[in-house]
């Protein structure tokens, strides 16, 4: 047995679990201290992504790191050998074993990614929105509404699973956490249809889930990066709304910045 590392300060509670590897996990229930934000207004728009895990109003775009090829060619490999092996046979438990390992991997670098990525938003900017879950699980089921049909809806058809992959409600968790009182969630209608160069909602103009393209203007952008900017300028009438004062430029001047619309 390793020694056993400190404790962190303000952990209340603690669970002890076994994971399908076969690791014992003991995790206490932690609540990250508050990062503080860099002082300037700074704002960013940040879009669950379909194609990438999530998506900035700077235009960046974050992966999470999943399985690297090569190990999704070993899972498939496995889950085959699996599919193969006899019940209750020692083979069948070593692969079993070995899945799970692999999936550990896939778990412990999304939290790794969660941790960076919330930690890295919260000091980069005063500001972070997002769309407001709640209003978004009612508005963008895969059946799509009144409210939001068309193209919008099936551009997120199928998220939920895309979600669980790209821990979305966790990076959100964190950022409540390390940024509080610094996140604004906007109404997620039209996020995705709305044109953020030019304002007119156009249920044509996401083309794919990675392209939109703005018949009035003419603006292009990709879908998840234009989805942000609309998060991000919805933000700033919210923020107006309570008498706020008017949001800062990003942090980060992205060289494409000089294409992108300024609110
Ligand atoms: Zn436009």
């Amino acid at each position: 047995m390793g020694a056993i590392p400190p404790v962190a300060d303000g952990a209340k509670s603690y669970r002890i679990t076994r994971d399908r590897a076969g690791r014992w996990h003991v995790a206490f229930a932690v609540v990250p201290a508050p990062i503080a934000g860099p002082g300037t207004g700074a704002a960013v728009g940040v879009d669950r992504g379909v194609v990438v895990s999530a998506a900035l109003s700077t235009g960046e775009l974050l992966t999470a790191l999943a399985l690297r090829d090569s190990e999704k060619a070993r899972l498939l490999r496995l889950q085959r050998k699996l599919a193969r092996a006899q019940r209750g046979s020692n083979r069948r438990g070593k692969v079993k074993t070995a899945i799970a390992r692999l999936k550990a991997r896939e778990t412990d670098r999304r939290k790794d990614w969660v941790e960076k990525t919330s930690t890295r938003l919260a000091r980069e900017f005063d500001v972070i929105a997002v769309e407001n879950l709640k209003i978004a699980n009612m508005t963008r089921s895969a059946k799509g509404t009144a409210e939001v049909p068309g193209r919008g809806v099936r551009r997120k058809a199928g998220l939920n699973r895309g979600i669980l992959a790209n821990g979305w409600d966790q990076l959100v968790t964190r950022l409540e956490q390390k940024a509080p009182g610094r996140m604004v969630k906007v109404d997620p209608r039209f996020t995705s249809q709305r044109c953020s160069a030019c304002g007119v909602v156009d249920r044509e103009a996401p083309e794919s889930q990675a392209v939109f393209r703005c018949r009035s203007c003419g603006f292009a952008a990709n879908a998840d990066v234009n989805a942000a900017l609309n998060i991000r300028f919805a933000a700033g009438h919210a923020v107006a709304a309570r008498g706020g004062p008017p949001l800062g430029e990003p942090a980060n001047r992205e060289p494409q910045r000089d294409h992108l619309p300024v609110w």
